[in-house]
């Protein structure tokens, strides 16, 4: 009976030093899905596919930015999130060229769409996953192409002025700001544009074109340096999630009032001291479309290293004259957060 017991004490004892050693290990080893994704520095091969949601997916198939078009330069290479679904890129070619028509300087500045496989970011944006985001900067493109070096180092101008709450700057707002984000929301493909709630209420007040399109200007946090475009799935996506679409009218109303109010802007409510601080959970791989740890597994399209040629921070530097001063990208939100 006591060599029983004794047996049966060193068996658990076993039982609870392998799990005291094999659990912790295997959590620490096992990496989050940002990342995971975020280590790719290639797209994969096959057909474009954009999988899952715009927050929560990944992509297929991706098609590189060229770094310098007629019409655009993509900034801050080193990034490497010039990486969309073809949808997206055309989309952009033929935006960047309609913009310059317009007379938004010589077209656009592109910043981030996507990682090669899409997927969650280590730093900035909830979205941008599947490859049909991307930001625009609100700075045109200059007339003498910036360097490498300078789209590394160039600030963002804000529109707004930061020693009011919430309010346009109407020394950096122009006529051909308004209609830039008009004309974005005029194409088909694109579902939405997110702009600041100071440049919505702007827009509201002052656009008197057609307003139809208004409501697809979404008024979030950030979004006074760049605006972003969403575009709609392309046609035969099967695997990429819709978004609710957005609500009728101009979208000038009560939902637009509430930026407006404390409640966005509140701090977020101290820890309750009485109850264990709860981590945020990272989100896994196994959280996103079950497709994505193939692509994720998938080997490199052949042929693509040469997308990454201008990504290259020893590319030749021209000296060129400053541009204009701005702040940073990837604002904090505070909470709470509405959905998008
Ligand atoms: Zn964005």
């Amino acid at each position: 009976m006591a060599s029983m017991t004794a047996n049966v004490l060193r068996l658990a004892l076993a039982g609870l030093l392998c799990g005291a050693i094999a659990a912790p290990s295997v959590a620490q080893e096992e990496k989050t899905a940002k990342q995971l994704f975020g280590a790719q520095t290639l797209p994969n091969g096959g057909a474009a596919n954009p999988i899952g949601f715009y927050a929560k997916g990944c992509m297929s198939g991706a098609v590189a930015l060229p770094a310098d078009g007629p019409t655009w330069q993509a900034m801050r290479l080193s990034r490497n999130r010039r990486w969309g679904n073809p949808a997206m890129i055309s989309f952009l070619k033929g935006f960047s060229g309609d913009a310059a028509q317009l007379g938004w300087g010589n077209g656009i500045l592109v910043g981030d769409i996507s990682q090669p496989r899409g997927g969650p970011m280590i730093t900035g944006h909830a979205s941008h996953q599947i490859g049909l985001d991307a930001d625009i900067w609100f700075t045109p493109k200059p007339a003498a192409p910036l360097t490498v070096a300078e789209r590394e180092a160039m600030p963002f101008t804000s529109m707004l002025d930061k020693s009011k709450f919430l309010t346009v700057d109407p020394r950096r707002w122009s006529p051909t700001h308004a209609k830039l984000l008009m004309l974005a929301a005029s194409y088909p493909q694109v579902e939405r544009v997110f702009v600041n709630p100071a440049i919505k209420k702007k827009m509201c007040e002052t656009w008197t074109g057609d307003r139809s399109l208004l409501g697809k200007l979404r008024p979030v946090y950030g979004h006074d340096e760049h605006f972003h475009i969403r575009l709609f799935c392309p046609p035969g996506a099967a695997n990429c999630e819709k978004q609710a679409a957005v609500a009728k009218g101009d979208g000038c109303d009560k939902s637009l009032a509430w930026w407006f109010t404390k409640e966005p802007w509140a701090a977020p409510k101290p820890p309750d001291p009485t109850k264990k601080p709860v981590k945020p959970r990272q989100v896994m791989l196994a959280d996103l479309p079950k497709a994505c740890a193939a692509v994720l597994a998938a080997p490199a399209r052949p042929g693509m290293a040469d997308a990454l040629g201008a990504n290259a921070a020893n590319s030749p530097v021209v000296p060129q004259p400053s541009e204009p001063v701005m702040s940073g990208e990837d604002v904090p939100l505070p909470s709470p957060r509405p959905s998008r």
